[in-house]
């Protein structure tokens, strides 16, 4: 096995931050300090200050998605390794999350469709040269209001299987989830998830990796959303299933003997990827716009900072 990452020096769970370019270049609010840390200007006038963070990777608004990408893919690739893979893209609605997890088309895809793609060949490379018959089964779920929504089948949450023969049944499959998901904009969690499971006819082994792609809904506070009493639920909702995700993290960096899974849908339905020997990487975004988010992004850098 080749490592050759940072994401190999650390525990299970890192965080990366993302910026995303701002409006208006002359109005950015983010001081980049090499590839790890980064300062945040907030306020103005007499309330002014500098915040400084350090993370394990940070990537500029300059740093395409392949580059992003190129950061992750080892992870996405342990997923066929065997274990259990959790990427979520946390942030304010605007920050760049759906932008990250699937993105546009050809250059501008984002790690969802990018990770396809990757398992897809890797399995293929072990089904024709090492004797591996390998499986890999789709399923995507939003998690709305705390409930989940099956947005691939017409069964039940498990949602359908396709072998890997019918692997390309992934691009149409692509299309839905985006659809699905500026329609509802961010006031869900969108969790795509492949599991990978493989047997080997000639050894006999047998190994079961899975992988979570997750562009979580909007961290913003309540009283950005505006009080609009249909949408209060809802944001109450977000901000429960948000902290109980961090709560869970938590509990999981300190090694406490509890840990909060059944507090939210969200981590219920994750649980099985948010464990000790589970990888979980946190892309938090935020913009680099000074007008619009310091706060905002002030709030999701404290949460990063937080969980790792
Ligand atoms: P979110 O999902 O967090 O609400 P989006 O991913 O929809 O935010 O991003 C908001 C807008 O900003 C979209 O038009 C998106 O294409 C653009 N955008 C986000 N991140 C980047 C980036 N790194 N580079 C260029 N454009 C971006
Ligand atoms: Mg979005």
């Amino acid at each position: 096995e080749m490592h050759n990452t940072i994401l190999d020096l650390k525990g299970a769970i890192r965080v990366f931050v993302r910026v995303r370019p701002a409006a208006d270049e002359a109005q950015q609010s983010v001081r980049f300090c090499g590839s790890g840390a980064l300062e945040l200007q907030t306020g103005q006038g007499r309330t002014a200050g500098v915040t400084a963070f350090s993370f394990d990777r940070i990537f500029a608004p300059s740093a395409p998605q392949e580059e992003v990408f190129d950061e992750v893919s080892q992870l996405v690739q342990s997923a066929m390794d065997g274990y259990r893979v959790c990427i979520f893209a946390y942030g304010a609605t605007g920050s760049g999350k759906t932008h990250t997890m699937i993105g546009g088309g050809g250059k501008e895809r984002g790690v969802i469709p990018r990770s396809i793609d990757k398992l897809y060949a890797r399995a293929c490379e072990l089904q024709q040269l090492h004797g591996w018959s390998i499986m890999l089964k789709a399923t995507c779920l939003e998690v709305f209001c705390d409930e989940l929504i099956d947005l691939l089948g017409d069964g039940p949450p498990a949602g359908k299987k396709h072998t890997i023969s019918h692997g390309a049944g992934c691009v149409e499959r692509r299309s839905v989830a985006a659809t699905a998901c500026n329609e509802r904009s961010s006031r869900s969690h969108l969790v795509f998830a492949l599991a990978v499971s493989a047997s080997n006819c000639r050894t006999g082994q047998k190994m079961l990796g899975l992988l979570n792609l997750v562009d979580l809904a909007g961290s913003e506070r309540l009283s950005k959303s505006g009080a609009a009493s249909d949408r209060l639920k809802e944001t109450q909702a977000i901000n429960k299933s948000l902290s109980s995700l961090g709560d869970v993290i938590a509990a999981l960096g300190s090694k406490a003997e509890h840990v909060p899974y059944r507090n939210s849908k969200l981590t219920w339905l994750l649980q099985p990827c948010l464990s000790a020997d589970a990888k979980t990487l946190f892309i938090i975004n935020i913009s680099a716009d000074s007008q619009a988010a310091t706060q905002e992004s002030l709030c999701s850098l404290r949460f990063g900072a937080k969980i790792n």
